[in-house]
């Protein structure tokens, strides 16, 4: 049964890859819009330094997450990005309150742990 479970989750990755876009990257200047769009990672710059990165929360909940981009402030987070223009953040996004979402965000899509 092990080898079906597994199966089944390579497929829907394979599918959900080709029907899921991904999230885009928008760079922003100082502040981040007051609506978000979904399945866009918001970079917040000011005089070129990366602040933040913005997004709604991919469980659905609504909520702002907000990641810290500055290394002298923690908890603080890297974001790469691609030539593609996805992203990838680093470490992983948890939410210890509310919806207590966790998941790695790579590539511009969202991983549940
Ligand atoms: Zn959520």
């Amino acid at each position: 049964m092990n080898f079906l479970r597994t199966a089944i989750r390579r497929i829907w990755a394979t599918l959900s890859d080709w029907f899921i876009p991904r999230f885009k990257t928008l760079v922003v200047e100082e502040l981040a819009p007051q609506r978000l769009r979904k399945r866009t990672l918001y970079i917040v710059e000011e005089d070129g330094y990366e602040e933040q990165a913005v997004m709604v929360c991919p469980c659905g909940c609504g909520s702002t997450l907000q990641m810290n981009l500055l290394s002298d402030e923690r908890p603080c987070w890297k974001v790469t990005r691609h030539a593609d223009g996805t992203a990838t953040l680093h470490p992983s996004v948890w939410r210890k309150k509310d919806c207590g979402s966790h998941f790695w965000f790579r590539k511009g899509r969202v991983q549940w742990c």
